[in-house]
């Protein structure tokens, strides 16, 4: 008799919008894998009991979205490098001792998707390149050492939450001066960034961080981590402002292959399903 198929699922709140189940089911049957990928909400304050669950019921390993990358992070028994410096967790699995690690593909997901809109390649995505980062949650944790990995020339973050800022900014202290990049936390963005990276929550609820006039403009590459069958509010707003705007279902793609290379040990070609995905939320839109 046949083995059921490898549990995984993605855990958060909210997570209906996710389409981690749908893009893991892409990559399963383009790649012959076997396996069964849910979405699962839980409560906040649940996350420990939500994973044991998981676990019970026979899971092999999680995605971990908004807002328990932190939880997910103190939950591993070891941590990759770049979770460790990130703090935060959006992978999880068991290894053959029922141990539990923890990693973070956010940053190289964000990184490859930017090399695709730049049409640079990935290890010298943002070679000489001035980046604002808006947010310091569990996404701008994720992906921060992997901006400066990829050549910044400099980053500046930003957040509601000027302290978390600040400790972002100190945690990747090292990391930046090893990479010859300015890195500093500041209350007010100054202008003329090529690149601007939304990563803050506030795009769930519609609502957007206040940016002072100019920040956004002709010559900017405007990203949201953020995605959805229609522009996100801050793609709207980039384009308002002359700049190119783009969501991040890109990225979520990407780190999706990247995680499912740590469960499965198998690459996967990332165009085919980002066209699919964005062919099936340009279809929801059309029929809403
Ligand atoms: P967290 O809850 O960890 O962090 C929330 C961040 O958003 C904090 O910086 C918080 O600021 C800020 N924030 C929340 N509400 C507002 C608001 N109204 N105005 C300004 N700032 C606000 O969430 P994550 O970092 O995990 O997720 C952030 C976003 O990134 C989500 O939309 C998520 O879906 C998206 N994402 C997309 C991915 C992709 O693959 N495309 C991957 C990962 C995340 P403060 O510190 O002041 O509270």
């Amino acid at each position: 008799m046949m083995s059921a198929p490898d549990l995984y699922a993605v855990l958060g709140n909210p997570v209906q919008h996710s389409r981690s189940p749908r893009i893991h089911e892409l990559f399963a049957a383009q790649s012959g894998q076997r396996l069964r990928y849910e979405r699962r909400l839980v409560p906040l304050g649940g996350f420990e009991p939500a994973l044991a669950a998981l676990r019970a019921e026979g899971g092999a390993g999680c995605n971990v979205t908004v807002p328990f990358k932190f939880d997910a992070a103190r939950a591993a028994s070891r941590l990759s490098p770049r979770a460790e410096l990130a703090g935060a967790a959006n992978t999880l699995g068991w290894d053959e001792d029922g141990r539990l690690w923890g990693d973070n593909t956010d940053g190289v997901g964000l990184v490859r998707d930017l090399a695709r809109l730049l049409q640079r390649p990935p290890q010298a995505a943002l070679r000489g390149l001035d980046l604002l980062l808006l947010g310091a949650g569990g996404a701008a944790s994720g992906v921060l050492g992997a901006l400066l990995e990829a050549g910044a020339r400099s980053v500046e973050v930003w957040n509601r939450s000027p302290e978390r800022a600040q400790q972002l900014v100190r945690r990747h202290a090292e990391a930046a001066a090893a990479q010859g990049c300015e890195l500093r936390a500041s209350e007010a963005p100054r202008r003329g960034h090529a690149l601007v990276i939304h990563a803050t929550a506030g795009s769930l609820g519609g609502e957007l961080p206040q940016l002072p006039d100019g920040v956004l403009h002709a010559e900017t590459l405007a990203y949201d981590m953020m995605y959805g069958a229609r522009p996100t509010p801050f793609v709207l707003l980039a384009r308002e402002a002359g700049a190119q705007g783009h969501d991040g279902l890109g990225m979520l793609v990407e780190q999706a292959a990247e995680s499912f290379w740590l469960w499965r040990g198998v690459r996967v070609h990332t165009e085919p399903v980002l066209r699919q995905l964005r062919a099936e939320l340009d279809a929801q839109a059309a029929a809403a």
